[in-house]
């Protein structure tokens, strides 16, 4: 029923991330501040490779994506045109006795994890015919006390037990766990149902009301609402906003796309699991304008349809957006493997028509298996033409753009073909509720080149992506040290290329100069290249266990032999591999090129 409270391998990530220096919580000495967090040394780097190499992908190996760095504070009237001062809201229950407030989408998860809850489980399941009315009482009069002294059990045992009995005495026995623990809060079925119980204290939860997540501030010296701005709740506005001046001032054709990288802030309810729901986060955001599928259908006479092991590798002229956003999917798969997230670790919500936003077509969250669940990374959505749309209606300015071909394409069209496709989009947008008039409308500009793009966008976590590869890479092994004695070591196995030091360099021994010296030209040869972190102290097999500890996946040893005690060994260095523990001899000259090789 509850899983248990303590996720164990989740607490020594934290644990580790706190003692080698990846994350800590942010103003700890005053105590900390929920639901934000300040990276260190080795945290820090690993975020710079995950941002660096979605740059890379994204904007530097491609020739139809160029980049933006937006202000975090916009306009107003930016979120009353996206509709994030209306809508941006999660349903927020407040606890009546204990004030805490509780995000009502996720009760049944932060119950799950209560003490309380978990030790009422263990008395036995609701449903069977043995309802544990004897262990429910002395629960109440005991450890309930401490767990949950606001539940209506605990309060008013005797009455709330006797209401559980006459219900179950005429048949009405809780359905479920999380209808027992209704019934367990509810003393007497009043007009307004069931009672829900707050999960830290058992007292009475409010109805849920929505609960706007973006964080106000004020610019300028007087706080009023006049001055009132957010501090942004996703980075894609900032895209939407900007579209037209970078069309304007970028040599860009349709499709094409605008990203970005930068801090987001939502004043999440219950920030929870470590980095992963913080109310300070940074995201990496694709807007990728495409034609509507109408114009690929003039231009090219047809729009190619995706089909089960369609060649996703090569855009197509004839692309609509379900192709282009399966390609989407595929290309941010490829991204993810290639920083060792592969199909073991990751898995696809493609959402149903029921969970879609009304703009949108279509979404697919890609999910990581994270030791507390199976959470969203990323999500990749066609969100049609919505967002430039509402920017064009509520800023006055346009945001169309004109294609030559697209208008060359429809002069060559006949009276009768021009009414045919304007009938075939009447019927199709009448498929999705919009007007005839609209459609037409739509179409007259079609035939005069003119049209606003719509998009598909993947839009990506950093944070959470920097905790999935530090889940990813952790490993536990049994290893017996020189005296035989097997120890547990912590190993993080680290992707290359997110790894936060490339190479550990060490002398054999920090007294013998010549030893120090040879290591310290080895690490000023690779130090522009790669981050390196030179050791010279403790046992050799030491240094290695630290390395592996903070995921180093190479190092690099200087020994007499490099000195040229074996004369066909100097300038030689053992390069050591994380993983298997291999060790190869590789002459200095070549070191830099074999690593750089391993590192891209
Ligand atoms: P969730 O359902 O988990 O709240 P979302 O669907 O609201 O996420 P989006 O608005 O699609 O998230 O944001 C895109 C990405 O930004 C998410 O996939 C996630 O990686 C990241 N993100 C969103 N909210 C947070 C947060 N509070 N903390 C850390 N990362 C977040």
């Amino acid at each position: 029923m509850a899983e248990a409270k303590e996720n164990v391998l989740m607490e020594k990530i934290v644990s580790l991330c706190k003692r080698r220096g990846f994350i800590f919580q942010s103003s700890e000495i005053y105590g900390g501040i929920n639901g934000f967090w300040d990276y260190g040394p080795l945290g820090a780097e690993i975020k710079r490779n995950l941002r660096d190499a979605w740059w890379h992908a994204m904007m530097r190996e491609r020739d139809d994506c160029v980049g933006l760095d937006a202000s975090i504070i916009l306009h107003r009237a930016v979120w009353k045109a996206s509709g994030h001062e209306d809508t941006f809201a999660d349903p927020m229950s407040t606890c009546k006795h204990c004030k805490k407030l509780i995000r009502s989408d996720q009760w049944w998860t932060l119950m799950a994890e209560q003490s309380w809850v978990q030790s009422l489980a263990a008395l036995g399941q609701p449903g069977t015919d043995a309802f544990p009315t004897g262990d429910l009482l002395k629960w109440a009069k005991g450890k309930g006390k401490q767990l949950a002294p606001n539940l209506a059990l605990v309060r008013n045992p005797e009455v709330t037990l006797s209401w559980l009995a006459q219900e179950v005495e005429k048949g009405n026995r809780p359905k479920d766990a999380r209808e027992f623990y209704l019934f367990l809060a509810t003393e007497q079925l009043g007009a307004t149902g069931f009672i829900t119980p707050c999960p830290h204290c058992g007292g009475e939860l409010t109805e849920p009301r929505p609960f706007n997540l973006m964080l106000r501030t004020n610019y300028g010296p007087i706080a009023s609402e006049e001055n009132l701005a957010y501090l942004r709740p996703e980075t894609a506005q900032a895209i939407f906003v900007q579209f037209k001046n970078v069309f304007d001032s970028s040599r860009v054709k349709v499709p094409f796309g605008i990203g970005q990288i930068g801090k987001a802030f939502r004043n999440e309810i219950t920030p929870r699991n470590f980095t992963f729901r913080s109310r300070e986060f940074e995201q990496m955001e694709l807007e990728f304008f495409i034609p509507p599928d109408e114009a690929v259908q003039l231009l090219h006479g047809t729009v190619a349809e995706w089909r089960e092991g369609a060649d996703l590798s090569v855009p197509q002229p004839n692309w609509g957006w379900e192709l282009w956003h399966r390609y989407w999917v595929a290309q941010r798969t490829e991204f993810y493997r290639g920083i060792g997230l592969g199909a073991d670790v990751l898995d696809y919500h493609w959402q149903k028509p029921a969970e879609l936003a009304h703009y949108a077509r279509a979404c697919v969250d890609i999910l990581f298996k994270f030791p507390f669940g199976t959470e969203e990374l990323e999500g990749i959505a066609a969100r049609g033409d919505f967002d430039l749309m509402q920017h064009q209606k509520h800023s006055g300015k346009s945001l169309e753009l004109f294609d030559d071909a697209l208008r060359a394409a429809a002069t060559k069209l006949t009276e009768e073909q021009r009414c045919s496709f304007v009938a075939e989009v009447q019927e199709d947008w009448n498929d999705h509720h919009k007007s005839r008039e609209d459609a037409a409308a739509f179409c007259e500009k079609l035939f005069r080149g003119v049209y606003v793009p719509h998009v598909i966008e993947p839009s990506a976590g950093l944070d959470r992506l920097t905790l999935a590869v530090l889940c990813a890479a952790y490993h536990e092994e049994q290893k017996a040290d020189v005296n035989g004695k097997v120890e547990q070591r912590t190993v993080l196995r680290f992707h290359p290329r997110t790894a936060p030091i490339k190479v550990g360099i060490f002398p054999l021994l920090k007294n013998k100069p010549e030893l120090v010296a040879k290591a310290r030209a080895v690490f000023n040869l690779l130090k522009s290249h790669c981050n390196c972190f030179y050791d010279e102290n403790g046992a050799i097999g030491r240094r290695y266990a630290r390395q592996d500890e903070i995921g180093t996946p190479f190092c690099v040893t200087i020994d007499f032999d490099t000195l040229g005690e074996k004369p066909e060994l100097l300038d030689t260095v053992t390069l050591r591999h994380r993983d298997d523990g291999r060790q190869d001899r590789v002459k200095i000259s070549e070191l830099l090129a074999l690593l750089l090789e391993k590192l891209r």
